[in-house]
């Protein structure tokens, strides 16, 4: 246990440090205020906890340089839309190449037809189409489900988080479903077409598609946003036998979980979903998202589409499977996110879980340490959540805050949610053994042990 006094301590600190060394973030933050809302393009740019943001100015491999010329370590990966790396060379060779013939045409090119025999052969399944993002790709999923099932619910589980879906954003409190507090402006009660339940609750999932209303079970093979809760031993082919037992769809997004291996969780360990879906790294941080789908599916979704008026589907936006992003998802899955990026990546992500449970034990503390692949996770906690409930009451924000802004300011990017780790194809052992080091000192300091 941290004492509060400590947390407060530290964060006074670390502001204090972050400001006097950051003095051209500071000069550019104020510049931006001027017509940024809130001082930053995008808001999730503030999450960071620093007292203004951090303006970068590249980034190359698992490594990013600030404009006061710091260079960080980098374990965030711009949250995994740069998991295999920044710029990886083969997709900004490509990038380039395509950048000189056009970027949108609204017409497929060359790299349509590698990209999607490349999608099947790696996810097993026979078809797919692209979005503009994870977001986007989870709402037509949903939309596709119900309009092919003919029912109107959602089953998502509790302290899930699936893009900007509105149909996700349902929590259960003390057992009870409630739209989540933060989210802003919605108008409909979704608890009329969203069934929330816990992750690794048979019983409840049972119940739940007992009632033969429920399209399809939106899900995560392993839930990494809110901080990390493995499935149970057995649960996911569970899962999925409940699901086909009433016809109800199963959808992984494994945008995150991509980091379970090549294949993703799906391809790796099982069991394939009926829908498929996968955002953020997959051309390599160009804006662009997949989904997948069985054949069984599909033939479902083009007699929905024949038996309809023709017209707008509600499905897809102008600028999606663009001529730039199909280039960089090409270079991105046949160069980048290869078996032999993946046998530096998972290794070294077990070696990086070692050590930071040594750093951990070494100050006396017994929190956990889980990961998937390369994504890693520590949580303030002795025992592994099983459900979003668990996990939530883990969460130690001001601590985490702490340890967040005291890494930065030594060099180390985490990300800014919860304590997730990434370990991409150009992180080296030394970069792991910095972020331990740094780590470690940060606990001491905590503890009172370097007083
Ligand atoms: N699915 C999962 C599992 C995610 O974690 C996220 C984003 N964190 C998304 C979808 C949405 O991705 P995007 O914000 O790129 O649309």
């Amino acid at each position: 246990m941290i004492a509060r006094d400590a947390i407060d301590a530290m964060l006074e600190a670390e502001r204090a440090r972050f400001a006097a060394a950051n003095p051209r973030s500071a000069a550019l933050a104020s510049e931006a205020a001027r017509h940024w809302h809130r001082g930053v393009p995008f808001h999730w740019m503030l999450d960071w906890g620093t007292p203004f943001p951090l303006f970068a100015a590249r980034a190359k491999g698992a490594e990013l340089w600030d404009v006061d010329g710091h260079r960080y370590d980098d374990f965030c990966l711009g949250d995994t839309g740069s998991m295999f790396g920044h710029s990886p060379e083969p997709v900004a060779r490509a990038l380039a190449k395509q950048v000189a013939h056009g970027l949108t045409y609204m017409l497929p090119t060359e790299d349509a037809v590698v990209v999607a025999d490349e999608l099947a052969a790696r996810f097993k399944l026979p078809f797919w189409q692209v979005t503009s993002s994870a977001s986007e790709a989870n709402r037509a999923v949903i939309r596709w489900a119900r309009a092919i099932t003919r029912r109107d619910k959602v089953l998502v589980f509790n302290g899930c988080y699936h893009g900007a879906v509105d149909d996700a954003f349902v929590d259960l409190r003390d057992g009870v479903p409630e739209l989540r507090r933060s989210l802003v402006g919605q108008v409909y009660d979704l608890r009329d077409h969203t069934v929330v339940i816990e992750f690794n609750d048979l019983a409840a999932l049972e119940a739940a598609l007992n009632k033969g209303d429920v399209a399809c079970v939106l899900a995560e093979p392993a839930m990494t946003n809110v901080g990390m809760v493995l499935p149970d031993a057995g649960y996911l082919t569970a899962l999925r036998q409940l699901t086909a037992r009433h016809d109800t769809l199963l959808v992984f997004d494994e945008t995150h979980t991509i980091s379970t291996g090549y294949g993703g969780h799906s391809a790796t360990h099982g069991p394939l979903p009926d829908m498929f879906v996968l955002g953020k790294p997959v051309a390599g941080g160009v804006p662009c998202a997949v989904y997948g789908f069985s054949a069984e599916v599909a033939e479902r979704m083009e007699r929905v589409r024949t038996e309809g008026e023709t017209g707008h589907s509600g499905i897809g936006t102008t600028l999606s499977a663009n001529a730039l992003a199909l280039a960089a998802m090409r270079a991105c899955l046949t160069e980048v996110m290869t078996v032999e990026a993946y046998a530096h990546m998972l290794p070294l992500a077990e070696v990086l879980a070692d050590q930071l449970r040594a750093v951990i034990a070494g100050n006396g503390l017994s929190w956990h340490v889980i990961h998937i692949g390369a994504r890693g996770e520590f949580l303030c906690t002795d025992t592994p959540p099983r459900n979003g409930t668990q996990a939530r009451a883990v969460m130690q924000g001001p601590l985490e805050h702490a340890l967040h802004l005291f890494l930065i300011n030594r060099g180390v990017l985490i990300a800014p949610f919860h304590n997730m780790t990434l370990v991409s194809p150009a992180t080296t052992r030394t970069q792991v053994d910095r972020l331990a080091e740094v780590l470690d000192l940060c606990l001491k300091t905590l503890t009172g042990a370097t007083r």
